[in-house]
């Protein structure tokens, strides 16, 4: 079945008990227990498992083509069991252009707990396997990367972490299964921050790892969202079976305005660079075309001049709103080196753009008259 199909049945039924068509959401905390001890009905108590929560996680095995999903509280809650399922001594390879939240949790949660990590940076696959051992346990992936856009080659770094026995983990956050399909490029494990784009309407907090086969490293993450604890509320899972429902459509719009839009700024002589993995300029482009079935609505760009021409451009948008995530309806606009602090790798003059579902004419409209 396509994508766009599987999006609207995946984890969706009608409710035996009243025939509700879009699937009512349970809030209890806990369920009755049958005369005989059991639980006809298999849930027990919600932060064990929950209707909602297992509707979402079908639904997310389905989307991405895995054997299974765990869904957490949020992504950065997904990024962390991943990390807390490994044993002191074993050893991670990050991207350096990581989601810096991702590297502030190896750096200063799990430092502590003796995991050992190395950065580097993995458009260079030579260095990746300078740096790869025999205790390498994950070799982590962010394509595109935030916040310089960069692309990693999948297949290539999978292999790379086959070679060592570990597990190659994407974080498929900006691309979604619509746009770049991972585990059939040969990783391992799929990451999400739901809050993004799977949610779509910047109304939620959630996360997911998708895995290709259902293994004793499944059961390891069930266990810390389990005994952990840090599940998605009800309510939360059915907003975002709600946004999943659209979400093919979405992305193709996403990817047809941020074209255009990619297109106009890197024609104005007041930007210095776009980096937008669509782009025939872009540096990995050809990696991307391969890889991705398309190149998302993330871009940045770098304004001419500093940092206050950046910041300056960012209070004239009028339709851009100066915030921080990505991947809702409403265009979004942020300087990362500010809210990043001292460890950034965003140039000062950066700017990263999350391309919304506006008409683009109105969008180029507003960076013109704001480009100056
Ligand atoms: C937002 C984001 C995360 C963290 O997810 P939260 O839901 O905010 O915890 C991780 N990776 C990427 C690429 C993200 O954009």
């Amino acid at each position: 079945m396509r994508i766009e199909t599987l999006a609207v049945h995946a984890g969706h039924s009608v409710d035996p008990a009243t025939g509700a068509v879009t699937t009512p959401i349970h809030l209890s905390s806990t369920f009755e227990r049958d005369p005989d001890g059991g639980y006809c009905a298999g849930h027990v108590y919600s932060r064990t498992s929950n209707p909602n929560r297992d509707a979402l996680e079908t639904a997310l095995a389905s989307l991405e083509g895995g054997a299974a999903a765990i869904a957490y509280a949020t992504g950065s809650a997904a990024t962390l069991a991943v990390f807390q399922s490994l044993k002191p001594g074993d050893h991670v390879v990050a991207p350096h252009d990581a989601y810096y939240g991702t590297l502030r949790q190896l750096r200063e949660i799990f430092g502590v707990w003796g995991l050992e990590t190395d950065v580097v940076d993995m458009t260079d696959l030579d260095a990746v396997e300078r740096t790869i051992r025999p205790t390498t346990k994950i070799v982590w992936a962010e394509t595109p990367s935030n916040p310089l856009v960069n692309i990693v080659d999948i297949a290539r770094l999978a292999e790379l972490a086959h070679s060592v026995g570990a597990r190659c983990v994407v974080d498929n956050t900006w691309s979604t299964p619509v746009l770049q399909r991972p585990l059939e490029l040969g990783a391992d494990v799929v990451m999400h921050s739901t809050t993004k784009y799977l949610g779509g309407h910047s109304d939620l907090l959630g996360g997911a790892l998708i895995t290709r086969v259902d293994d004793e490293f499944v059961e390891r993450l069930r266990l810390i969202q389990k005994v952990g604890g840090a599940v998605p509320s009800p309510f939360d899972c059915w907003l975002l079976m709600r946004g999943i429902r659209t979400l093919p459509w979405r992305m193709r719009a996403h990817c047809a305005n941020a074209r255009v839009v990619a297109a106009f700024l890197e024609s104005h002589a007041a930007i210095e660079a776009v980096h937008y993995p669509g782009l025939a300029s872009h540096r990995s482009h050809a990696i991307a075309a391969r890889q991705m079935s398309d190149f998302g609505g993330m871009m940045s760009i770098q304004v001419r001049g500093g940092e206050n021409d950046a910041l300056g451009l960012t209070r004239r948008l009028q339709l851009f709103t100066r915030a921080t995530s990505l991947g809702g309806t409403e265009s979004l606009i942020e300087h990362r080196a500010s809210v990043e602090g001292a460890a950034t790798l965003a140039p000062p003059n950066l700017l990263r753009v999350s391309i919304g579902l506006e008409h683009p004419d109105d969008l180029i409209e507003d960076l013109e008259q704001a480009l100056r």
